[in-house]
């Protein structure tokens, strides 16, 4: 699902965010991307979202090398992609119906399927009964399941995560690390950016460790 070969990206401020780095996931896997900050966590992330693209070699997903998209194309090869992030990025200016179906609005869905899927994911998170509240009216745990519901609203193939238990206790972090499992389970390939030691401990994961842009281990 996930391919890198021997992709290096370099930023044009000269800094090489990411040196020689090869891997494979496949499809429905579950893993762990860890490493200290400035690492190359976020620039492997931003690679396979196609936000950036290596300097040398390639990234491939599902088959397809995707620096060879069409600029057209990737927005609608993103769609594919679901993202977690530790600060969630909600709208406290609408309800949280509005923030789970914002991506299906982007992408031009009809009123009827976003019902249908805004409401399903919401019920997978467990937070239906929640639709119409404001998101400022729920707990951090909550904010981030609506952050996670949101992500898979799409039903995307890829579910990236960066940090997101990050300011969460173990108890809410290991909630959310079992809903993504839950998303693993029925096929979605996940990788977690994450420097949680006690959390990727606790877990039975393929961790991938960066130090300075290079891949140190990956089991
Ligand atoms: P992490 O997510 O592990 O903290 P990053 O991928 O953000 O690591 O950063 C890796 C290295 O690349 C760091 O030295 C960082 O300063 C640098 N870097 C990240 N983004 C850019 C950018 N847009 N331009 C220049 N350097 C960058
Ligand atoms: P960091 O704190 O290491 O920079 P962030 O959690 O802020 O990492 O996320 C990295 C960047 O990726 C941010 O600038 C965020 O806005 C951007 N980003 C991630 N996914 C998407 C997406 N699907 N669409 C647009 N921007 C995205």
């Amino acid at each position: 699902m996930i391919k890198f070969e021997q992709v290096t990206k370099r930023y044009d401020s000269g800094q090489e965010a990411l040196s020689n780095v090869s891997f494979h996931i496949n499809r429905g896997d579950m893993a762990f991307l860890t490493g200290h900050s400035g690492a190359g966590k976020s620039t492997l992330l931003k690679l396979i979202m196609r936000m950036e693209t290596p300097t040398v070699g390639n990234v491939m997903i599902a088959g397809q090398n995707i620096a060879q998209l069409d600029r057209k194309d990737i927005p609608f090869y993103r769609r594919h992609i679901g993202v977690v992030f530790q600060n969630h990025q909600l709208l406290f200016d609408r309800s949280v119906f509005e923030n789970v179906a914002l991506p299906m609005r982007i992408s031009g869905s009809n009123e009827l399927e976003i019902g249908k899927r805004v409401r399903a994911a919401l019920d997978k998170v467990g937070l239906l009964h929640k639709e119409k509240s404001n998101p400022i009216a729920l707990s951090t745990g909550e904010q981030q399941r609506i952050g996670i519901a949101r992500a898979v609203v799409n039903k995307p193939a890829l579910l990236l995560a960066d940090e997101p238990t990050g300011n969460l206790d173990p108890e809410l972090s290991e909630e959310i690390m079992n809903l993504f499992r839950d998303f693993q389970q029925v096929g979605v390939t996940v990788l977690i950016a994450s420097h949680d030691h006690e959390l990727i401990q606790s877990m039975s994961l393929p961790v991938m460790t960066l130090a300075s842009g290079e891949l140190v281990s990956f089991g």
